[in-house]
């Protein structure tokens, strides 16, 4: 359990959001903004939009990826079924109205928890050596610590390659 009891402002969450089948940026901008309807959550901040290259063995297309800072009252595991029916939400009214869309929703980091669970490992066990998460969790949330480093001291590091930032600012998602 996290050491406050997020009941005054909330834990500190940070998420990661991804996806590259259909309108990535759409899917993740309902996301966000899903996440911000619910009143245990709070949207604090997110990053801009980053196309980045697909990795992996799997020929696939480009994704687009962003990074969220979220305040909320939820536990781990509850947050991680919120963002697996918006996940679900999100693919099943993609797939009825205009074919098949992805969106990936992670959770990064959640204050200073460590866990280990079969359904869920906080922090990300990947997050520190991924490109496409560093950067964009940088601009909003360089000062998190993951495996005894901040957030912008692993992103000086990282392969950034082919990472590129697609939109001007972090407010993208209001107005998609
Ligand atoms: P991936 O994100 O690895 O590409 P999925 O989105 O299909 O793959 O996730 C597979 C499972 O990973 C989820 O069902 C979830 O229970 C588990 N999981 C473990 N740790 C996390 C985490 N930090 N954030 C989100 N899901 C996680
Ligand atoms: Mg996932």
């Amino acid at each position: 359990m996290p050491s406050n009891d997020g009941s005054r402002s909330g834990f500190r969450v940070t998420l990661g959001l991804g996806g590259n089948v259909g309108d990535p940026r759409q899917a993740m901008a309902g996301a966000l903004k899903a996440l911000d309807a619910d009143s245990l959550i709070e949207v604090e901040a997110v990053s801009r939009l980053y196309r980045t290259p697909p990795w992996g063995p799997v020929a696939q297309d480009w994704f687009l990826n962003c990074c969220a800072l979220v305040r909320t009252t939820m536990q781990p595991l509850q947050l991680l079924e919120k963002c697996k029916g918006i996940e679900q939400t999100l693919k099943r009214q993609r797939i009825v109205r205009w074919g098949p869309r992805t969106i990936d929703i992670d959770i990064l980091t959640f204050d200073d928890v460590s866990l280990e669970d079969e359904r869920l490992t906080i922090p990300h066990p990947r997050m520190h050596d991924r490109g496409f998460v560093l950067l964009p969790l940088a601009e909003i949330a360089g000062d998190v610590r993951v495996r005894g480093r901040t957030v912008s001291d692993w992103s000086l590091e990282c392969d950034r390659q082919g990472i590129e930032a697609v939109s001007d600012d972090g407010d993208w998602w209001r107005t998609s």
